[in-house]
């Protein structure tokens, strides 16, 4: 499939990661907008968050109920994070794998 984040996550393309298991995959965005910036993507091939259905949703929720763990694991977990989807055009979604970018290290102030 000619998807960049499933290539990363058959590693045909190098990435840096920080979690694996047989369901999630996160590793270091490569333009970095934060001190941390993560992007955690399912292994199954979602193009955005318009085609979660009642039966792939479960990829969606592995990939959120490990987002605390990565969180904690790189050590910026307690002081908080923020999570973001972006979808579709007008989202600024510019690669059709569905992720969620996890960005910490600083403090936030605007949405
Ligand atoms: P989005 O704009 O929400 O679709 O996010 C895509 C993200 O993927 C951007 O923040 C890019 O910097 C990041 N990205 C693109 N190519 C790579 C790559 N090869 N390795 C890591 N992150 C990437
Ligand atoms: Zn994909």
């Amino acid at each position: 499939m000619d998807c960049l984040f499933c290539k990363i996550i058959a590693g045909e393309i190098p990435s840096t990661k920080v979690y694996e298991d047989d369901a999630v995959l996160a590793f270091r965005d490569i333009n970095p907008q934060a001190p941390e910036h993560i992007v955690a993507v399912p292994k199954t091939h979602i193009e955005s968050a318009n085609d979660i259905t009642a039966q792939n949703v479960k990829c969606v929720a592995d990939v959120w109920e490990r987002i605390p763990k990565i969180a904690d694991k790189l050590g910026f977990g307690k002081d908080g994070y923020r999570v973001i989807n972006n979808c579709g055009e007008n989202g600024g979604q510019t690669v059709p794998h569905i992720h969620f970018h996890i960005l910490g290290g600083k403090k936030f102030t605007d949405l």
